[in-house]
């Protein structure tokens, strides 16, 4: 059979500048577009309504527009509506070769045109830069840690530039977002994007512990992703997709919503993931002492920002002293188990770099048995929490 070029080559050449952050065009899996079951949505066609111009004029519309300025062929695509009230869109995943997306009949009611094409845009966004293999999840499609919630975050961020490219108008999208948050259609809420941000801030305070919950979500706030187009809104890079001039560097918008991010939720989910490395490195010490007797505390010394606390391993050790003889193993195991389900849940990727380069530096101890139990345990206890048991 003749090699088909695949279609969407030349669409992410051109939308490079949409990727932000670590998931991009170039770490997709090579098999990203491999037809696996192009069919596989034909049941949609019975039990959904499919969007055609001549039954769903508006949608289909703006399902054509968002296709044309995003460079995707339109016969690839297929719309359904999703009878449900609520405003929302989703892309069918699992379908490669053919997107798929779904508008829900509250978001066409509600929706112009204009605010249609930039929600198909971030959807379809979904397609060209798929996230399969790339961000950990759970049987049922959740982040599988805290970690890969931020990256599902900032994927977020990417097809919310695949959105502005297919509307053009950052206005739009600000009203779109304003619409799908609170469920209002046109004749209840205005375009007024900048008493909206006034007013959210509010909601952003310095004390970080609020945002214990926000730190699995999927999608960053409304207001972060308002200021993250609103940044995008003035690049280079996007200015010259719509055919105009002018505009900052692309390095500089992606660096100015870094910061947003980082000032906001993602510095709280980063202190709970780096709490977790530094108590692992700090318990694994007691457990060292516990078990032989002794440790160097230089060997736990390799990242400033998860130096051994003396006081920390002496406390931990008293706390373990305190049990009865027979009883202590048993503790100190149970504080390690512990220390892995937090892993687990919370970093797995930086739990694994950290244990990458701990485990030879206790290579030539005693204790190197046990360490190798609890790096063993880890993978173990991640590979579980993947298919969605319990650890
Ligand atoms: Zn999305």
């Amino acid at each position: 059979m003749p090699r088909v070029a695949n279609p969407l080559t030349k669409v992410r050449k051109r939308l490079e500048a949409c990727c932000f952050a670590e998931i991009h065009f170039k770490n997709l899996p090579k098999d990203k577009d491999k037809v696996m079951d192009p069919d596989k949505h034909r049941n949609l066609y019975r039990t959904r309504f499919p969007i055609q111009r001549e039954t769903v004029p508006a949608a289909d519309e703006a399902l054509d527009i968002a296709c044309e300025r995003l460079g995707l062929d339109r016969t690839l695509v297929h719309g359904f509506v999703d009878n449900n009230p609520k405003i929302g869109a989703s892309c069918y995943a699992g379908i490669r070769g053919n997107a798929v997306v779904l508008m829900t009949s509250g978001a066409i009611e509600r929706f112009t045109i204009p605010e249609m094409t930039y929600v198909f845009g971030h959807e379809l966004g979904h397609y060209i830069l798929p996230d399969r293999g790339l961000i950990g999840q759970l049987p049922d499609g959740m982040p599988s840690s805290m970690e890969d919630a931020i990256l599902h975050r900032k994927l977020e961020i990417s097809m919310d530039r695949f959105g502005m490219v297919a509307c053009q108008d950052f206005k739009v999208a600000a009203v779109a977002f304003m619409k799908l948050n609170s469920g209002l259609g046109a004749q209840h809420i205005t375009d007024d994007v900048v008493s909206y941000a006034k007013e959210a801030i509010r909601g952003y305070v310095e004390d970080h512990s609020e945002y214990i919950d926000e730190a699995y979500s999927t999608h960053p706030s409304l207001y972060a992703r308002i200021r993250a187009l609103s940044h995008y809104s003035e690049s280079e890079e996007f200015l010259k997709l719509i055919g105009k001039k002018g505009g900052k560097p692309q390095a500089e918008v992606d660096a100015e919503v870094e910061k947003d991010l980082h000032a906001t939720l993602d510095y709280y989910a980063g202190r709970l993931m780096d709490d977790v490395i530094g108590a692992v490195n700090n318990h694994l010490a007691a457990a060292q002492v516990h078990f032989e007797g002794k440790c160097e505390l230089g060997r736990y010394a390799f990242n400033p920002k998860f130096k051994p606390d003396e006081d920390v391993i002496r406390a931990i050790v008293g706390e373990i002293q305190e049990k009865p003889a027979e009883k202590r193993d048993e503790d100190v195991y149970l504080r390690l188990s512990n220390l892995i389900r937090q892993s687990v849940l919370r970093c797995p990727y930086r739990m694994h770099q950290h244990l990458e380069v701990l485990l030879p530096r206790l290579a030539d101890t005693k204790f190197n048995e046990t360490a190798q139990k609890f790096a063993k345990g880890f993978k173990d206890s991640l590979i579980k929490h993947r298919s969605g048991e319990r650890i």
